[in-house]
C-alpha cells in the first residue's frame, strides 16, 4: 500500500507531466547544449525556453537574471558568499532566528570569519519583530537574508514590506529571499511585490520537479562574485554542463503550477483546514504553532502536549503516514526545533510537535484516514506518558 504522504515541505512527488517533459532529454536528446553541431540544438533551445518560462513566471525583467543551480542550498550559498566577496567594505548581515540551516549555518560561518550578524527574533506566532528589524539596519549592512515562508510552521514573512524598508533606508543593501517553500505556491513577482528583492533562491523538488535542480534569480547589476568557476555556462557565473532534463522538468513544474495554482490552493487549504479543525476537536491540549499568523495553505504544525514527537512519528510511520517533526534536515535528530524555540513554545509542546504538509496530490480520503487514526493514537501514547500522568494527577 502506498504511504499517505503528508511531508510535502520536505520534498514532493514528481508530477507525471514533468516526467513526460523530461523523458526526451533523458533518451534521445542527450546532447551537450554547448556543442556546436545541429543535433545539440534542441537541447540548447530547451534550456533557454525553460529559462524564459521560469523568468517570466517570477516576473524577472531579463531571462538572463535566472541561473540554474543544483538546489536551493547551492543558490543560497552562491548568493551569500558571492555577495560577501563582491562587497568587501561592508561587514554586517541581518537574518532571522528561524531560517533554514542553509542560511543559519552560512551566517554562523560568516560570524567565524569576523562578520557581524544580527539575528532577528520572532513572536509567539512566528512572525518577525519588525521594530527590531528596522533598528538593526546600519550604514555597514551588506545583506539581508530572509525566508519567504517557514518550512516548519508555514508562517509567511512580509517580504514586500521588509525589502521596501531596506531599500528606502539604503539601496546598496542587498536583499536575499529564500523562497524555497513559497515558489509557485505564493505570489512572487520580481517586477511587482518583490520589486526590491535582489536575489531569490528556490529548489525544484519542492514543487513537483525532481531533486537536484534549483534556481537563483540575480537582479541585473547585483554585485555577486562567480561561485562555480569552470566553463562559460550560465553567463560564466556557474560553470558545469547544464542538467537539461531537470531544467526542462523544473520549467514544466512551474508552468503546471501557474495553470492549476488557484484551484490547487483552494483545495489544499480546505483539506489542511479540515485536518486542523478535526485535530482541535478530537484531541485535547493541542495548539497550532503559528496558527495566528499568515501561513502557507498547505502546512499544519501542531503541538500535542504531554507526548513525545518521536513516538508520534514512529506510530504514524507504522500506520503508513509520512509526517515530520520539523525541517527535513533536522527531523532525524532529537534536538528541539530552533524555529519553535525561537517562538517561545514551551519545552513539552515543542517535543510533541508534528508537521503535516499537503500537496495537490493529497486526497480527502487520506485526511479522513488521519482524522480517524491520529486521535486514537495520541490517546494511546498519552496513557503511557509520565507527563500526562503527572499533570492529570493519576497514580501510576
Ligand atoms: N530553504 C528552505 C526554507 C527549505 O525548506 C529548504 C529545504 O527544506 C532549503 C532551503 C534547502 O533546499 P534544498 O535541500 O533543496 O537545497
Amino acid at each position: 500500500m502506498l504511504p499517505i504522504y503528508l511531508d510535502n515541505n520536505a520534498t514532493t512527488a514528481i508530477a507525471p507531466e514533468v516526467l513526460e517533459a523530461m523523458l526526451p532529454f533523458l533518451k534521445q536528446e542527450y546532447f551537450n547544449p554547448s556543442s556546436m553541431y545541429e543535433a545539440a540544438k534542441p537541447a540548447r533551445k530547451a534550456v533557454e525556453q525553460a529559462r524564459d518560462a521560469i523568468a517570466a513566471a517570477i516576473g524577472a525583467e531579463h531571462a538572463s537574471e535566472l541561473l540554474f543551480t543544483s538546489c536551493a542550498t547551492e543558490s543560497v550559498n552562491a548568493a551569500l558568499f558571492g555577495a560577501v566577496q563582491a562587497n568587501p567594505n561592508r561587514r554586517h548581515i541581518i537574518t532571522t532566528a528561524v531560517e533554514h540551516p542553509v542560511v543559519t549555518e552560512s551566517c554562523r560561518e560568516l560570524e567565524r570569519r569576523g562578520y557581524d550578524v544580527s539575528w532577528i527574533g520572532v513572536d509567539r506566532q512566528g512572525q518577525i519583530d519588525l521594530g527590531q528589524f528596522v533598528r538593526e539596519l546600519r550604514p555597514d549592512t551588506l545583506l539581508v537574508a530572509i525566508m519567504h515562508a517557514n518550512n516548519e510552521t508555514g508562517v509567511v514573512f512580509p517580504i514586500e514590506r521588509l525589502a521596501r524598508v531596506v531599500k528606502e533606508t539604503d539601496p546598496a543593501i542587498l536583499f536575499l529571499c529564500d523562497a524555497t517553500q513559497s515558489m509557485t505556491k505564493l505570489p512572487i513577482n520580481l517586477g511587482g511585490n518583490f520589486h526590491y528583492v535582489d536575489m531569490l533562491a528556490f529548489s525544484g523538488h519542492k514543487f513537483h520537479a525532481p531533486k537536484g535542480i534549483g534556481g537563483l534569480y540575480l537582479r541585473r547589476g547585483t554585485r555577486c562574485r562567480t561561485w562555480m568557476i569552470g566553463g562559460h555556462q550560465e553567463s560564466g557565473r556557474r560553470g558545469g554542463t547544464e542538467n537539461v532534463p531537470y531544467i526542462v522538468g523544473m520549467a514544466q513544474a512551474v508552468e503546471l503550477a501557474a495553470t492549476t495554482h488557484d484551484e490547487d490552493r483552494k483545495r489544499i487549504e480546505s483539506l489542511r483546514n479540515k485536518l486542523e479543525q478535526g485535530i482541535l476537536q478530537k484531541i485535547s491540549h493541542v495548539e497550532i504553532n503559528g496558527g495566528g499568523a499568515e501561513r502557507m495553505p498547505n502546512t499544519l504544525n501542531v503541538a500535542i502536549h504531554f507526548v513525545e514527537g518521536e513516538g508520534i512519528l514512529y506510530q504514524l510511520s507504522d500506520m503508513g503516514i509520512c509526517a515530520s517533526s520539523g525541517s527535513a534536515c533536522t527531523s532525524g535528530s532529537l534536538e528541539p526545533s530552533h524555529v519553535l524555540s525561537a517562538m517561545g513554545i514551551p519545552f513539552t509542546a515543542m517535543h510533541g510537535s508534528v508537521r503535516f504538509s499537503l500537496s495537490r496530490y493529497t486526497t480527502e480520503a487520506e485526511i479522513e484516514f488521519v482524522l480517524r487514526e491520529f486521535p486514537e493514537m495520541i490517546a494511546r501514547l498519552r496513557r503511557l506518558s509520565p507527563y500526562w500522568d503527572q499533570t492529570h494527577n493519576r497514580p501510576r
